[in-house]
């Protein structure tokens, strides 16, 4: 293969330097910032949150044993607040406190870090990595100036595909797969109706409606075909009138927006093809699900305006500018966390994440077949250990991983990658980083 050689130009350099900022990008920042490291954040897109603002991926799920004992407090819980206080977020009956508007959040999320100091560096994509033994040194970017390079003491990667992870070379797993949406929201919808609506129909308890003191009204509901939704008869009469294709409605789910009236948030289409799953990694198999999910998202946005009470009025808004990727690259680090260690609720010596979030596999290459939720045991929750965001001890030594490329097996990730474990990852990493740094400058 020919060698590309792109000339680039030394930015000066900073002590933590983190790579995308989503969920856990933000959280690591921020924690790095808040302990005494000079940070920068590099994000390849124009805005931060990752899967949350840039997939739509709202609410974020419930991480919490009982309405009153949440799993994940810190940085988490701040957003969360801050989001209230933006009026674009807002707690559900359950106690789940990340309810939110993803448009507010990206502000909410910019204050966070121009607050706490960061140096943001949006609209840069990370394309290369030096490394020295087992240190990395510096890290290219790319932006519309040109090539650029930064060096740092300490690297974290949150792009959550582990590019970081892959360009230095650390084990990781990329072998089994996850489906991938591209979620939307649509505007208009007159939720007082489709509220009572389902508040009268809902025997199974399936779609459950909060009324707040402010006003807005926060509502879920969904549709398989493995279980009577309320919403089944809408399905089974759109379905006969050929207005669904059978893959529109293997998996949909809605949630309203916070301090948006009139807004519902679609987590959903799933875009699974019948022969083969498709890869994130792939350009060629992202492409073809970019354009078959917004026809899927057509087919699905006029069925609701059709076939929903309350839905008559509304119109699409807006159609995720990301693709919500699920899983990609998984470090293989210094522990790998285990579908049994959620299962069995295992705790750790090193523990930095409590959850008790289900494993939720979102089937890849099969339309009609939803893999059950499996829960850690009733009333208890695991640990995600800090040595599951760290590479081998002989592989490279100032890296460290957060989010949903962290270092555990297919189905432990798919439970461990919700927002609000993530948040909790990037926390930690961003402590041990700045830690690391003051151990060795202190020697
Ligand atoms: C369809 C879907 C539904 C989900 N449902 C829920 C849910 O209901 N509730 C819940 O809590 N969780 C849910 N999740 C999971 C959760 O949203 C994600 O796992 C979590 O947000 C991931 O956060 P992260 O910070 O690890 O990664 P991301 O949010 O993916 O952030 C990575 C960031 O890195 C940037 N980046 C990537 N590569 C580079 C590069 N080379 N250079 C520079 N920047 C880069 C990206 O632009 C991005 O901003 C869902 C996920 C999907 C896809």
């Amino acid at each position: 293969m020919p060698k590309l050689e792109i000339p680039y130009k030394e930015l000066s350099s900073c002590d933590v330097l983190v790579a995308g900022g989503g969920s856990a990008g933000v959280a690591a920042a921020v924690s790095a910032s808040r302990s005494g490291a000079n940070v920068v954040l590099i994000e390849k897109s124009t805005f931060l949150g990752g899967m949350a603002t840039g997939a739509l991926v709202t609410p974020m799920m419930k991480n919490a044993l009982d309405t009153q004992h949440l799993l994940t407090k810190g940085l988490f819980l701040e957003a969360c607040k801050r989001l209230v206080k933006a009026g674009g977020g807002a707690a559900f009956k359950d106690g789940n406190p990340g309810w939110f508007n993803p448009e507010v959040y990206k502000w909410v999320l910019d204050e966070m870090c121009v607050e706490a100091g960061i140096k943001l560096m949006f609209d840069n994509l990370i394309i290369s990595a030096s490394i020295d033994k087992i240190s990395l040194t510096k890290i290219f970017i790319f932006n519309k100036g040109g090539c650029f390079s930064i060096s740092a003491k300490e690297f974290i990667d949150c792009t959550g595909d582990g590019d970081l992870i892959h360009l230095s070379g650390v084990s990781y797993k990329s072998n089994e797969r996850q489906a991938m949406s591209l979620r939307f929201m649509m505007s208009e919808v007159d939720l007082k109706v489709f509220a009572e609506w389902l508040q009268k129909n809902d025997k199974a308890g399936d779609s459950p409606v909060y009324f707040l003191d402010n006003g807005d009204i926060l509502l879920t509901s969904a549709y398989t075909f493995e279980k009577e939704w309320t919403l089944k008869p809408f399905f089974d009469e759109a379905l006969k009138n050929n207005d669904l294709k059978k893959e529109d409605a293997a998996y949909f789910q809605m949630f309203s927006v916070p301090g948006s009236p009139g807004l519902v948030a679609f987590n959903c289409p799933r875009i699974t093809p019948k022969d083969k799953p498709l890869d994130p990694l792939n350009n060629e198999d992202t492409s073809w699900l970019l354009v078959e999910g917004r026809q899927m998202i057509k087919r699905i946005s006029a069925f609701c305006k059709k076939y929903l009470p309350g839905f008559k009025n509304s119109y699409i808004c807006q159609i995720a500018p990301y693709i919500g990727i699920r899983e990609s690259r998984r470090l293989v680090g210094q522990y790998v966390l285990t579908r049994d260690d959620v299962l069995s609720g295992r705790k750790f010596e090193d523990g930095i994440a409590d959850s008790n979030w289900p494993i939720d596999i979102h089937p890849s290459s099969v339309v009609s077949h939803n893999t059950p939720l499996r829960h850690p045991p009733k009333g208890d929750f695991y640990q995600i250990p800090l040595r599951s965001l760290l590479p081998k001890e002989n592989e490279i030594k100032n890296l460290i991983v957060a989010g949903r490329c962290l270092s555990a097996d297919f189905e432990a990730q798919g439970s461990a990658r919700i927002q609000a474990n993530c948040w909790a990852m990037g926390e930690a990493a961003g402590l041990l980083a700045t830690k690391r740094i003051k151990q060795l400058s202190s020697i």
